[in-house]
């Protein structure tokens, strides 16, 4: 992209490195909530349920269908 716009200095950007030993606890975090997400979307009704009544998946419906879980 500099090669096209010479204008534009790149080396100036500073280039930020983040550990592996910082990033694993979030990226374990984020996966544990993607785990609860996809639970509550794809399983969270019939014998499955966890939480009695349809509340949770009438709240996830339009997710489910947008995703493909078969639903009704
Ligand atoms: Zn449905």
């Amino acid at each position: 992209m500099s090669q096209l716009n010479p204008s534009v200095d790149t080396s100036a950007v500073p280039v930020v490195s983040i550990p592996v030993r910082e990033l694993a606890p979030w990226a374990l975090f984020i996966a544990l909530l993607a785990l609860v997400a996809l639970y509550f979307v794809g399983a969270e009704q019939g014998a499955t349920s966890l939480i009695s009544g349809t509340g949770v998946h009438e709240w996830v419906h339009d997710g489910r269908h947008l995703l493909g879980f078969p639903c009704h």
